[in-house]
């Protein structure tokens, strides 16, 4: 067995047996890591609460066939203002799930990786209305299915000629009004997307809530979960081909 060092976000946990636990980890240098922490549910373990769901750690790990074996966790960012606010502690959470469900074991993802510990970092330091939109929007986009926000995603008419009304993941993204489909669409909905996938974040995380950073955070909602839903479909076909 070979020994290694990476640095990782906690993505989830679950039991093992009486006093274990398996901790499934994004890092830096190995993408998604499973891997067990020994004795971890005991009161005087020696990870103490190192290990809980969003911890940033740097770690060493035993490389296993199956699942590594966690030797050290030491604390980088326990994110202690998003532990203590039920509202942001939950989208912490969102983004972990979403993180796990489209991470690929074992396959560095630096990007995502960094995008994970950003979002945290930015969530640790205020609460934001648009967070977690933001996060699943950068998600779809490095996961190779950012929309097309510029023009007609299906008959490729631009505005100002065609304004763009309605939204799609399955077309591509943002529609014309011949080709609508999926949900309706503001203009202020779609700038504040374009911002967020443009370069412009910050500006749309500077926004209090409103009916538009509502609309935003429904569509991508809605996006990610049709994209995770065909992801997971495609990876049952391939276990069982
Ligand atoms: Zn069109």
């Amino acid at each position: 067995m070979s020994l290694y060092r990476d640095r990782g976000v906690v993505l989830r946990t679950y039991k093992l047996g009486e006093a274990d636990r398996i901790v499934v980890f994004l890092t830096s240098g190995h993408g998604k890591v499973r891997a067990v922490a020994k004795g971890v549910r005991r009161t005087k373990s020696r990870f103490g609460g190192r290990l809980e769901p969003l911890s940033h750690v740097e770690l060493l790990l035993y490389e296993g066939r199956e699942l590594d074996i966690v030797t050290q966790a030491e604390m980088i960012e326990p994110w202690r203002p998003l532990r203590d606010d039920l509202i942001r502690l939950s989208q912490g959470i969102a983004m972990a799930e979403a993180t796990e469900q489209v991470a690929q074991e074992r396959e560095p993802s630096d990007a995502l990786y960094r995008m994970l510990v950003g979002a945290l970092r930015t969530l640790a330091e205020r609460s934001s209305p648009l967070v977690v939109a933001a996060f699943y929007w950068k998600l779809l986009s490095l996961d190779g299915a950012g929309p097309v926000l510029s023009s007609c995603a299906s008959c490729g008419s631009s505005p100002p000629a065609t304004p763009l009304v309605a939204f799609d993941l399955a077309e591509g993204g943002a529609l014309c009004r011949g080709c609508r489909r999926g949900q309706p669409l503001s203009p202020a909905a779609l700038e504040v997307m374009r911002w967020i996938l443009g370069g412009q974040l910050a500006r749309a995380l500077e926004m209090p809530a409103s009916a538009t950073t509502g609309e935003v955070a429904h569509l991508a909602t809605v996006s990610l979960e049709r994209h995770l839903e065909r992801h997971m479909r495609a990876l049952n076909i391939l276990e069982l081909t």
